[in-house]
């Protein structure tokens, strides 16, 4: 089963210059096979793609703030070509990286990018290979929206979904992938099952809780650093057929906290998640619960709702499918694209705040945060229980509870000056969230140099850098995050 090739491909693969087939070390350029001194190329089974056109679209992301260009960008044909192209690499001493596809990169900080190296499109191997009743068994470049597609009709899912579900699978188990769903079955990384990764070695191996476990948890939150992740076996669960969705307002932020707190710990709903709207210089706080369920057996509004204190007169009930309520977001973004909305800068910011400190951190932001500033983007606050997570170097803060606060901004005007300014705020935030004993969610603005990586991955940096010694000594994986 293939989830289809995108159509650029098509566009793409004429421009393979053909009389280049080696590499220059000296001149650490590209080289006709004949060129004195030039190293041979590969032979690979897809393509590698030199021409500025291509180069140029994998020097961009959804940021459009960074911009690094690499020297080729590889469509894979197979697995091996990855495992060539990163053998290649550690010879030659190139960096590598692998995204979600060229120039369609989710991340906002050019962490998927890669200077005068080889990007790798992981979107040309998008096979869904096997589906159990339990699990499924896929290529990193499968987006979920497309396996959501092929698990439904035996009535699966995979168990915890991002807002967004038109994602990588290799991507979102790179960082972690959050949605309403992890405060009870953890994050995308907490419902992987076993892993096939490309080490910066250059070995293909597997990789699960009980085979090379250290490589799988280096993998997983591993933000590209240890391995290309080329497989996933995917858990996945039964699900209903239907969803209802209750949204409701707040007055205050500790109301709805209190009562997210409450969701997460009795478990009354399968998704729980919140905004934050300001308009006029009003606040207002909405809690979005839902429920699955099967037509049979309809969710009971006022046992759901019982003990909730959200402003009486606010409450909206909607049922859609499930699939529609997973894939939400679709005609937002498609009405966003045809604004031109998706192509400005967005300096986003994700943190994970302490639940003890999330009223009083979160009321700080919103007070530095001139309705202006947001560009219109939305303010999302997703709760979770810790007890749920497994991944290692995916850094929450202490405690309980964590929340994620997602300042979604647009820049507006999209000039240089206002996006410098939004990163400047971004820092500021950081700053003060390291205060409080939060983490950044390192999608976005983050950590952004080796020491503030090693306080980010703190009691773990050491554990983090004795990783990279075993998984990929020469440090040529993933350069755009700017951890080595
Ligand atoms: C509109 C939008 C909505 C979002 N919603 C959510 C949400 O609800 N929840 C959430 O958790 N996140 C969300 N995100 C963030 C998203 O999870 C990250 O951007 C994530 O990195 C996935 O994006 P991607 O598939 O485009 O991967 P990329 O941006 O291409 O890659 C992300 C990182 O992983 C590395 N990588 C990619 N593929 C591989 C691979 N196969 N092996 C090893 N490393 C790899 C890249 O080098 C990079 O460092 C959203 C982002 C956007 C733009």
């Amino acid at each position: 089963m293939s989830s289809g090739a995108l159509p650029r491909r098509s566009i793409l693969q004429g421009a393979l210059m053909a009389a280049v087939t080696a590499f220059n070390p000296v001149s650490r350029s590209w080289a006709s096979g004949d060129e004195p001194g030039a190293l041979s190329l590969p032979p690979f089974d897809g393509q590698l793609l030199l021409d500025t056109a291509a180069r140029q679209q994998a020097a961009d992301d959804f940021g459009h703030i960074v911009h690094r260009t690499p020297w080729a960008v590889l469509i894979p044909g197979s697995v091996e070509d990855i495992v060539k192209v990163v053998r290649f690499a550690r010879r030659h001493r190139l960096k590598v990286a692998g995204t979600r596809g060229i120039g369609e990169s989710h991340s906002t900080g050019g962490q998927a990018q890669v200077e005068a190296g080889v990007l790798i499109d992981m979107s040309a191997l998008s096979t869904i290979h096997e589906i159990t009743p339990t699990s499924a068994w896929v290529d990193a470049g499968v987006r979920w929206i497309h396996l959501l597609q092929a698990t439904l009709p035996l009535g699966k899912s995979p168990p915890t979904l991002t807002d967004f579900i038109d994602l990588s699978i290799g991507g979102t188990l790179s960082v972690g992938g959050i949605g309403g769903q992890a405060f009870r079955h953890g994050l995308q990384v907490d419902n992987v099952l076993e892993l096939e990764v490309v080490t910066g070695r250059g070995e293909r191996v597997r990789c699960s809780p009980v085979h090379r476990k250290p490589l799988f948890d280096s993998v997983r939150s591993g933000l590209g650093q240890f391995g290309i992740i080329v497989r996933a076996r995917i858990r996945l669960v039964a699900v209903p057929p239907r969803a209802r969705t209750y949204t409701a307002a707040y007055s205050q932020l500790a109301g709805l906290v209190a009562d997210q707190e409450k969701l997460i710990e009795d478990g009354r709903f399968d998704y729980v998640e919140g905004s934050i709207s300001v308009s006029g210089g009003v606040r207002s706080y909405q809690l979005e619960a839902v429920k699955y369920f099967s037509p049979e057996a309809e969710p009971d509004n006022a046992v759901l709702l019982q003990g909730l204190s959200f402003q009486p007169g606010t409450l909206a009930v909607q049922d859609s499918s499930y699939f529609d309520f997973t894939n939400r977001l679709a005609p937002l973004v498609e009405f966003l694209k045809g604004l031109g909305v998706w192509q400005l800068p967005h300096p986003w910011l994700n943190v994970f705040v302490p639940g003890r400190s999330v009223t009083s951190y979160v009321e700080q932001v919103l007070d530095q945060t001139p309705e202006a500033e947001m560009g219109q983007g939305t303010i999302l606050l997703y709760p979770f229980r810790n007890q749920a997570l497994t991944a290692p170097f995916l850094r929450v803060p202490a405690g309980r509870h964590t929340f994620l606060l997602s300042l979604l901004r647009t820049a507006v005007p999209p000039t240089p000056d206002n996006v410098t300014a939004l990163l400047a705020k971004n820092q500021l935030f950081l700053e003060q969230l390291a205060d409080i004993g939060g983490k950044a969610y390192p999608i976005s603005s983050g950590p952004k140099n080796p020491s503030e990586w090693c306080e980010h991955f703190q009691p773990l940096w050491g554990l983090f850098q004795a990783s990279k010694e075993a998984f990929d000594p020469d440090h040529i994986l993933t350069p755009g995050q700017r951890i080595f």
